[in-house]
């Protein structure tokens, strides 16, 4: 069936779509200012997360721009997650009739800035220099003119577009899409959903997912002259270590099939320590120690399976004495679409038009809100305007060329999966 499909949308677009993709092109290249302004003014509001700040002015930014652009919009309220915190709010709006929705999905909180001054925008020629300029303000206003364009142009859709903007991205998604997905917003009636993280001119077809643990071994206190009395967290903590270095060395033997660069990347992980904590002076006996895991599977292994794995290790180290305890950090399940579906193909044909460039499908090596939508059987992917290496970091910029382009990628991906004629089997 993928076949008869794949052929069908060649048929479709040969006849059709070149001069539709030079007349939305035309029409995004036309925007270029309004769309660098906007992603300038999304820039300025700080959405640092943690501790995830400024949401509600960013929230309401992004709903009064697309009541300029003529949509209405929905602002859903999700309780903060603690009473010092602040309420999270995601925005949601939607172009378009009928019953099969593509979703435009993107996060507007962005990682704490890593240099002073950074959410003031700043231009170097092409560039756009800022926090959340790559990671990724402008793959949210990017969508937003994709879907302008398409109206504009009085495309014929057969279907709706949704624009998803969420909070929390940046520290797990459980007050952002995990809320909206437990909430069973996320994938009704969804045929595609896409995403435009920073994927540097590839398309993520896949996440690997993550067990972020952190670990506390006790012990008992005493005075160093008087060692005897206490019990040594630190030495303790060295024992269960040993344990999880086995089990690393067992899981860095499964390697992911799936395209990922470079080469050593592709086996699973267990990164032990990465934040670690003992003891209160040197003359002490340390009554506790505290260290992360960080376990990060590829999507040939199963989410529940290594958790079961882990939970194992301690119950284990219990058992010979050492008072040990693992709380989970954060949960995350990797995911899969394969290449070959007809929404992969709609985005791989509007990239190669767009770009004159092969679409390249590869596994992302971290987590990605792909996995809300792929968990419930919906095809979804990453691509967008922003270039990984730089996000995060303190020279973060996108080039205002990939984000008309992605536009005009994302516009015309949307019109070939939502075309009226043929009648495509769902
Ligand atoms: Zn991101």
């Amino acid at each position: 069936m993928g076949n008869t499909m794949a052929a069908q949308e060649t048929k479709s677009e040969s006849a059709g779509a070149p001069a539709l993709r030079m007349r939305l092109a035309r029409r995004i290249a036309g925007e270029r200012a309004s769309m660098a302004e906007l992603i300038e003014r999304l820039i300025r509001i700080p959405t640092e997360n943690p501790p995830g700040v400024r949401y509600h002015d960013c929230a309401a930014l992004l709903a009064s721009a697309l009541e300029a652009l003529g949509f209405a919009s929905r602002t859903i309220e999700i309780p903060a997650p603690d009473p010092s915190s602040e309420k999270r709010y995601a925005v949601v709006a939607e172009y378009g009739t009928g019953a099969r929705v593509v979703c435009f999905h993107g996060h507007y909180d962005v990682v704490p800035a890593s240099v002073e001054g950074q959410f003031e925008p700043r231009w170097q020629g092409d560039a756009l220099f800022g926090r959340g300029s790559s990671d990724m303000k402008s793959g949210l206003v990017a969508m937003l003119y994709a879907v302008k364009a398409l109206r504009d142009e009085g495309t014929l859709l057969d279907g709706r577009i949704r624009l998803l903007f969420v909070p929390d991205e940046e520290t797990g998604g459980v007050r952002g899409s995990g809320h909206l997905a437990a909430d069973g917003w996320l994938a009704r009636d969804v045929i595609a959903m896409f995403l435009p993280e920073p994927t540097s001119g590839v398309v993520w077809h896949a996440n690997r997912g993550a067990i972020t643990m952190q670990v506390t071994v006790k012990g008992r206190p005493a005075h160093v002259s008087l060692q005897h009395q206490g019990v040594n967290a630190f030495e303790q903590a060295i024992r269960v270590v040993e344990r999880l270095q086995r089990l690393r060395a067992e899981v860095a033997q499964r390697r992911t099939a799936l395209a990922l660069k470079p080469d050593e990347a592709r086996p699973s992980i267990l990164l032990i320590g990465g934040q670690v904590a003992a003891g209160t002076n040197f003359n002490v006996v340390p009554a506790e120690c505290r260290f992360t895991i960080d376990r990060r599977i590829n999507p040939e292994e199963d989410l529940d399976e290594e958790r079961r794995r882990l939970d194992e290790l301690f119950d284990a180290a219990r058992r010979d004495g050492i008072d040990v305890t693992a709380e989970l950090l954060q949960e995350g399940r990797s995911s899969l679409t394969p290449a070959d579906t007809p929404a992969a193909q709609a985005l791989a044909a509007a990239v190669e038009q767009v770009t004159g460039r092969t679409a390249a499908f590869e596994l992302c090596p971290g987590l990605l809100e792909i996995r809300f939508y792929a968990a419930q059987g919906v095809p979804a992917f990453a691509y967008g305007p922003g270039i990984l290496a730089v996000s995060h970091g303190p020279k973060e910029f996108v080039r205002m060329d990939r984000v008309v382009e992605c536009a005009a990628i994302y516009a015309l991906m949307a019109a070939s999966l939502l075309a009226p004629e043929p009648a495509l089997p769902r």
